[in-house]
């Protein structure tokens, strides 16, 4: 579930930017400040400012908050009370209340428990949301305005009820003023807060700004495409269509089921990811169906239903209750007709209209017709932010290298006095510890930092543990960043570790550090290394710091950044294949005993590390695929990640 926090002064636009962006995302929203309100209405209604007269009439009319963005409301006991909380008399009030630390321990509860309710995600908007009540929150934004556009926007919002800008100006100023010097909980800006100011901007623009801090963040799931029907209608193989694929595939076996299989797709520049299911299981009386337990879940899950049919048989009995167990799910339902290979057959296949799920999406998987079509509907179908699983957003980062390169030195010089400890579990040292570290304007998690606190620990450490505690960083991290010593020799164990990175498929980022201790005469022994060592990760951006001054610290960030996006970066098929195309007219693969591979087609089969798999009528030369993988990169860069190419051996070409 994610969290986004959005704190700032009052009227700098946090409701209606809070609502736009949980409504865009399909999530739940949470207005803290309603709550706020909702508690000085109790208190006004009993006239008391003491917080166990409030806490105890509070006992009898507990606050609630409806979460739909399009229509938040909040309650005392079973009164909306939405509209009285934002009177003057509220309004002028509600600072003195809310900073009474009883207060705030009673509604902390409150709203973390309605954020805990939610479903994929919730924006939460307020005052201390990123710095006490979700300090874990996956983005953290402080949005503020000058106060004089704050004034205004308030004195639109209130209409008739305003009394004109300057008095609402005062009166902002004045609520600023107790919120941001209150002990508990004051208003600030968490230290890995995102700011916005919003002065310039449009409700829309600042959506759109926070949208894309959503989606660099990855924090937008991909939608969920679900393949649903009996065995043997072709799902696997319309599946195989649909990525471009055209290996053989295993047809389903009735009535075994399998576990639902997820791809990654990419159509018409929108990713989604489709779910192969086990299909159904039909009890031998042939009516009464039992969902398959994988199917039911991927109901469940999925943001787009497909329902395939097989056009040769059409409609069986049973599909009437497989169709009924899909529109209880309430989701958008494709209809498809699976082996239509001409039009008599697609005449044929009109009848399915009977099934009453629309109009028949006629394919045939096997060879084709139709896919793409097909595939323009469920894109259309798709909703921008889908239900599948996403991490917390921060990039993942190792910092690893052998002893005494300067690891903790460089942490140091990037973290300043921002170093938070995430995950301090048991406080063993085999316990993972993440960090988070702002720099280079984002926040960073580096992962297994606890090897990096204790110098005198790491002395002692065997090379046992050193290389156990490397594999799992390495094993958590997105990027690698080996630190060197420039200063000295690169060693056996320098490549060692680089060799692991490579290994691990992780993007790398080469640190040579101490460049303060780089004379003239060590620069070029150093050249002549990096010639000699490290020409087989030729790739790997090279960073010269000193990290003890702090010199070319700030290269740091941009070297991730770039490797980061190399390491998930996506080259459409038909852009590959052009590339290749061309590659093996320019120059072909050698001839080996007496014949020459025909190289088909290639498609990128993966990301993070990107990897490409070759279709080939033979073996191909290791010196070949490298030739390949060189120009791969010329063609579309890859600075800072290992990429893979493999060569699949087919007997020939099946269409
Ligand atoms: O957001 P809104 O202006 O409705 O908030 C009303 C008041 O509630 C704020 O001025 C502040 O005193 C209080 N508040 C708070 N902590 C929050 C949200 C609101 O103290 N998280």
């Amino acid at each position: 579930m994610i969290v986004v926090a959005l704190d700032g002064p009052s009227g700098s636009g946090k409701s209606s930017t809070s609502k736009g962006i949980a409504i865009r995302a399909g999530w739940n929203y949470l207005d803290t400040g309603a709550l706020y309100r909702a508690i000085t209405y109790i208190a006004l209604s009993i006239k008391s400012e003491s917080h166990q007269n409030i806490l105890h009439e509070l006992a009898s009319r507990p606050i609630s908050f409806s979460a739909d963005p399009k229509d938040p409301k909040v309650f005392v006991g079973d009164t909306d009370i939405s509209v009285e909380i934002r009177s003057h008399e509220v309004t002028s009030h509600v600072s003195i209340i809310s900073a009474i630390p009883e207060i705030r321990a009673e509604l902390l509860k409150l709203q973390r428990e309605i954020i805990e309710s939610a479903q994929h995600g919730i924006v939460v908007e307020g005052r201390d949301i990123g710095t006490v009540v979700c300090p874990d929150a996956a983005l953290k934004i402080f949005l503020t305005a000058d106060i004089g556009a704050r004034a205004i926007r308030r004195d639109a919002e209130l209409a008739g009820a305003s009394r004109g800008v300057e008095e609402v100006g005062t009166s902002l100023s004045e609520r600023d003023r107790i919120d941001s010097t209150r002990a508990v909980s004051p208003l600030e800006p968490a230290f890995d807060a995102v700011h916005v100011d919003s002065t310039e901007l449009s409700l829309d623009e600042t959506i759109d700004r926070i949208w894309e801090l959503l989606k660099e963040r990855s924090l937008l799931g991909l939608p969920i495409v679900a393949m649903l029907g009996r065995p043997n209608v072709g799902k696997s193989t319309l599946i195989n269509r649909f990525l471009g694929r055209r290996e053989a595939i295993v047809e389903d076996t009735p009535g075994v089921t399998r576990d639902r299989i997820q791809y990654e797709c990419e159509w018409g520049n929108r990713r989604f990811i489709i779910m192969d299911t086990g299909g159904w299981e039909s009890k031998p009386d042939g009516i009464s169906v039992q969902v398959s337990a994988s199917a039911e879940i991927a109901m469940q899950e999925a943001d787009v239903l497909c329902f395939v049919v097989d056009s040769q048989v059409g409609a069986l009995d049973e599909d009437d209750v497989l169709v009924q167990e899909l529109r209880k799910a309430k989701k958008p339902i494709l209809l498809i007709a699976n082996k239509v290979d001409g039009d008599s057959d697609e005449a044929d296949a009109h009848s399915l209209w009977n099934i009453g799920l629309g109009e028949p999406h006629f394919v045939s998987a096997l060879h084709g017709r139709g896919s793409g079509d097909l595939l323009d509907s469920i894109v259309k179908l798709l909703p921008e932010v889908g239900n599948a699983q996403v991490h917390d957003g921060y990039r993942r980062i190792a910092l690893i290298g052998r002893p005494n390169v300067g690891k903790s030195s460089l942490l140091n010089a990037l973290a300043g006095e921002d170093r938070a400890i995430v995950d301090d579990a048991a406080g063993t040292t085999r316990d993972p510890i993440d960090e988070l570290i702002d720099f280079g304007g984002s926040t960073w998690r580096f992962v297994d930092t606890a090897g990096l606190k204790k110098r005198a620990h790491q002395a002692s450490g065997t090379d046992y543990y050193a290389t156990l505690r490397t594999e799992t960083a390495l094993e958590r991290c997105e990027c690698a960043v080996v630190v060197l010593d420039a200063s000295v020799p690169i060693s056996e164990q320098d490549l060692r570790i680089i060799t692991m990175v490579e290994e691990a498929g992780k993007a790398l980022v080469i640190v040579m550090n101490k460049w303060d201790l780089v004379d003239e005469d060590r620069r070029d022994q150093l050249d002549k290394e990096i010639e000699r060592h490290l020409d087989q990760v030729e790739w790997a951006q090279r960073v010269n710091v000193a990290a003890k001054t702090g010199w070319h610290r700030d290269r740091l960030a941009p070297a991730l950044r770039t490797a980061l996006d190399s390491w998930e970066r996506r080259v459409p098929t038909s852009k590959l294949n052009s590339f290749l195309g061309a590659l093996i007219g320019a120059t072909p693969p050698p001839v080996r005993g007496g014949k020459q591979p025909k190289i088909f087609y290639a498609t990128q089969a993966g990301i993070a590390p990107p990897k490409f798999v070759i279709f080939s009528s033979g073996w191909i030369e290791p010196s070949y695929r490298r030739f390949i993988e060189r120009r791969l990169r010329e063609e579309f860069g890859f600075a800072g990640t290992p990429i893979v190419v493999a060569v699949r051996v087919k007997e020939r070409e099946n269409e």
